[in-house]
């Protein structure tokens, strides 16, 4: 990738640093391209994982990996997608409508056993796993990177001289954009995520997972084997008055908040709690010269509406393409895709956070005896639904219509009596 070369060079050897699953993604699809690919994986050392629950889109990509049967036998089936705006409103998705665009089903899974599936299949694949952190280095005066001496001694001659590329796949330690200075966008949102696991909460629909708007912020909760991974999403502002520690204003949050206590009075804590916060941040710049960005650390959303992986798997095939290619426009056109895709989901999540959305579907569901309506309905719902199931995410159609709909389908309706406070 000479900065001003428009022509094609071929890369054979590629460095990943992070063996999350857009690592695995793309290193199993570059094996498969015969490329030489090497992983460093630091695993994480926290008790639970982020990122339990996949949308319908993510299916295809795991049967294009082979890996699907393996994920299937500790993973909960997953049929649809329910969301709790208020006592009275609540609105259910059923996968199996989805026919014709993408799977019709998707997995609850622990993140984990998935995350170990997904390396053991990158190893299979041929790709050389070494399972310790990566480092690298500034060549001094540029801005590009190389492994530091240490990391590519570990290697033992797998690469006997610098990787043709360097694949920055550490999620959300971001360690290339963090060592050349990479700008990144931030989200609007300044919410922090408390995140455990319960041994059980109401459900409406078995398997579903629960998204529900609470006093302050909303509510994950994804059924998981034997459990149930319960996420709480609010303003950093509001969590001093539910205690010191994490642990306290997660439990004080499940005790008090008027929405979670009816689901989740009886829940017992079965984890310590996680925190995260500031997730929302797409990089400005994903590829250089030597080096490319993939997965969180090229960019992550939000957690509502389970786009994560999907948006990390996906860009791995994408990136893939572009490292086959070799070309600079190859990975200029992954890059814009890219902000492109995580722009559009910034679009789609905002339309939740607002309001919008679901003041939308209520409006479209008190009109349904109108006759118009009811022409209508089934079809801004299918493809409603093919966008939250990422089939659709990037389709303009489907996307003008959201935006339609958003616009001109309120009738007066107030949308922050639905908004996310
Ligand atoms: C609160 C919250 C909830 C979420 N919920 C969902 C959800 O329900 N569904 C969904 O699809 N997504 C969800 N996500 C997003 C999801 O977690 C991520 O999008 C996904 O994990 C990204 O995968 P990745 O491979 O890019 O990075 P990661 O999964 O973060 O993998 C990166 C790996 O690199 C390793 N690493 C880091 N530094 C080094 C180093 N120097 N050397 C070697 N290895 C290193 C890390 O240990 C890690 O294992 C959520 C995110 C948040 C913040």
């Amino acid at each position: 990738m000479n900065k001003d070369s428009h022509s094609q060079r071929k890369i054979n050897t590629v460095a990943i640093l992070g063996g999350g699953p857009a690592a695995c993604t793309l290193a199993i699809l570059l094996r498969r391209a015969g490329l030489q690919v090497a992983i460093w994986h630091k695993p994480k050392t926290v008790p639970i994982i982020v990122g339990e629950s996949l949308v319908p889109a993510v299916i295809p990509m795991l049967q294009d990996l082979g890996v699907e049967d393996m994920i299937r036998d500790f993973s909960m089936f997953k049929p649809g997608a329910t969301f709790n705006l208020s006592k009275d409103i609540n609105f259910s998705f059923f996968f199996k409508n989805l026919t014709g665009t993408t799977a019709t089903y998707a997995y609850n899974v622990p993140r984990d056993k998935f995350d170990v599936a997904m390396l053991e299949a990158a190893k299979k694949s041929g790709v050389m796993v070494y399972e310790l952190p990566a480092n690298i280095e500034r060549i001094e005066d540029t801005e590009r990177v190389r492994l530091t001496p240490d990391t590519l001694a570990e290697t033992n001659g797998f690469f006997k001289q610098h990787p043709d590329l360097i694949v920055d796949a550490t999620g959300r330690v971001r360690l290339l954009p963090r060592l050349l200075n990479i700008a990144s966008q931030e989200g609007g949102r300044k919410d922090a995520a408390l995140f455990a696991h319960v041994d059980k909460t109401h459900l409406d629909y078995e398997a579903h997972v629960h998204t529900t708007r609470l006093d302050h912020g909303w509510s994950w909760r994804i059924p998981l084997p034997g459990r149930v991974s319960l996420g709480i999403v609010v303003g950093a502002e509001h969590l001093p008055q539910f205690g010191e520690t994490k642990e306290e204003r997660y439990d004080n949050l499940l005790k008090q908040d008027s929405v979670l206590k009816t689901v989740a009075s009886n829940a017992q804590r079965i984890t310590p709690v996680m925190e995260y916060t500031n997730y929302q941040l797409t990089s400005e710049k994903m590829f250089g010269d030597g080096w490319v960005l993939v997965g969180d650390t090229a960019g992550f959303i939000d957690p509502v509406f389970s786009s994560g992986l999907f948006l990390g798997m996906q860009g791995a095939f994408k990136l893939a393409d572009a490292i086959c290619d070799g070309s600079r426009e190859a990975f200029q056109h992954y890059e814009s895709e890219e902000k492109h895709h995580l722009k559009t989901w910034q679009e789609i999540v905002s339309y939740y956070y607002d309001g919008r959305l679901f003041t939308c579907f209520k409006v479209g569901q008190s009109m349904r005896d109108n006759f118009l309506i009811k022409l209508l309905y089934p079809h801004i719902d299918k493809h409603m639904g093919r966008i939250f199931s990422g089939a659709a995410s990037t389709s303009p159609y489907s996307i003008g219509l959201l935006r339609f709909v958003t616009q001109y389908g309120l009738k007066g309706e107030d949308p922050r009596e639905l908004m996310i406070r």
